[in-house]
């Protein structure tokens, strides 16, 4: 069954509607106010409608500890689809390389071109650092203020700080990012085991690869059937090593397996990745290389699926193992997290007031006697207009 025509824009799909998800959220409203907001400078975060003061911050780390725990749960039960799919440097460095892509093809001169894809850059930089910052004060004023050329010293530092970091990340690390700095990528090894599902090339239907001329069948129409594990794995060896295992052997073209050895898969990886060689650390699951195999399969009429997402313990034929005890400890611990963030959640609702500030002074009067006073600022929850503020002095 040929699933190219929607599977092919799955991903371009996704990509698109996370980058305008996270540039249309800060102008959401909610109750007339910016529904995503991390006002520091007021120490007041709105979540939609939901407000959290300094006095709420045990909420606001168990929401940021349950989205750890979940993200390395997710990883741990489907593999690295957030790297290759939703990550934001995966996000900017597809744009740009979109972009790139575009620049390359509507203009001939280098010059030319490199001028043209720097200010598409610089542009989209741009507004992605105006954008990060909107989440940390209203997205409205700032960009009136940035309108009259009135931005405060703080907001032009912070805009160009996330702009020549999405510039750098997006423009000329890209992948990189992926392979030397990122933590989380580093983690990858110990959240995986045989049951979580990664990209793999199935050796046994694919080898040995070799060019062939067209109309010969797959190895399942000619009656050639898949070759055992070992077999294959020494086909690979020796096509990923030549110089330690010499040259692979002829084949005649009915020996050949599906694997017409077109490297388009190779071409197709951001990583620079030969999938061929088995499964490595760097591979983000991003599925370019299933697509351009898939592409090549079908339009060579074999059927499509010589490279796969999948499981090993799965491709091994072994059955599948949904809880694992990795997978039940992370369960656990997200239970537990989520558990305490709604008990802090219902604590918020019960009270009706939260502290925002205290400070204290003292100095000595006339007549050498020592006075101090203690301020505390507490802020009145009052739904759904907003709050209050009182201050009290004693
Ligand atoms: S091998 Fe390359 S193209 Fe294939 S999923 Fe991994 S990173 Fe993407
Ligand atoms: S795209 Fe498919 S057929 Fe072409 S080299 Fe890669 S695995 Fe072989």
């Amino acid at each position: 069954m040929n699933r190219l025509p929607w599977l092919s824009h799955l991903p371009t799909l996704l990509t698109t509607v996370l980058l305008a998800s996270f540039h249309a959220l800060p102008w959401l409203r909610w109750n007339g106010r910016q529904a995503l907001l991390l006002d520091l400078s007021n120490r007041r975060f709105d979540l939609f409608g939901l407000t959290l003061w300094p006095g709420d911050v045990g909420l606001l780390i168990s929401l940021l500890a349950a989205a750890a725990v979940g993200l390395a749960l997710f990883t741990h039960v489907a593999g690295r689809l957030w790297c290759g799919h939703a990550c934001p440097q995966t996000l900017w460095s597809t744009l740009f390389n979109r972009v790139e892509r575009c620049t390359r093809r509507w203009l001939r001169h280098p010059v030319a071109e490199r001028t043209l894809r720097h200010v598409l850059w610089a542009m989209i930089a741009l507004w992605t650092g105006v954008t990060f910052v909107g989440f940390f004060t209203p997205i409205d004023a700032l960009l009136g203020r940035l309108v009259q050329l009135r931005p405060s010293g703080w907001e032009i530092f912070w805009i160009l700080f996330y702009a020549a970091a999405t510039w750098g990340n997006g423009g000329f690390l890209r992948r990189r990012v992926c392979t030397t700095l990122c933590p989380f990528a580093r983690f990858q090894p110990a959240l995986s085991d045989g049951h979580t599902p990664r990209m793999l090339y199935m050796a046994p239907r694919g080898e040995p690869r070799g060019a062939r001329p067209a109309g010969l069948g797959s190895v399942a129409r000619r009656g050639r059937g898949l070759l055992d594990g070992t077999t294959a794995q020494d086909y690979v060896f020796r096509a990923a090593h030549p110089e330690l295992a010499g040259p692979m052997p002829r084949f005649a073209f009915d020996r050949l397996g599906d694997c017409i050895d077109c490297a388009a898969c190779v071409k197709a990886c951001p990583m620079g990745l030969d999938i061929r060689n088995g499964p490595h650390a760097d591979c983000l699951s991003c599925a370019a290389c299933l697509l351009a195999c898939h592409r090549v399969q079908h339009d060579a009429g074999f059927d499509t699926g010589l490279i796969r997402f999948c499981a090993p313990e799965r491709m091994a034929g072994r059955p599948r193992r949904l809880l694992r005890p990795v997978t039940l400890a992370l369960l656990g611990v997200l239970v537990v997290l989520v558990l305490l963030g709604a008990w802090q959640l219902a604590r918020i609702q019960r009270e009706d007031e939260s502290a925002v500030g205290t400070s204290f002074a003292c100095w000595t009067m006339p007549n050498c006697s020592i006075s101090n006073a203690t301020s505390l600022v507490t802020c009145v929850r009052s739904r759904p207009s907003g709050t209050s503020r009182a201050s009290t002095r004693w």
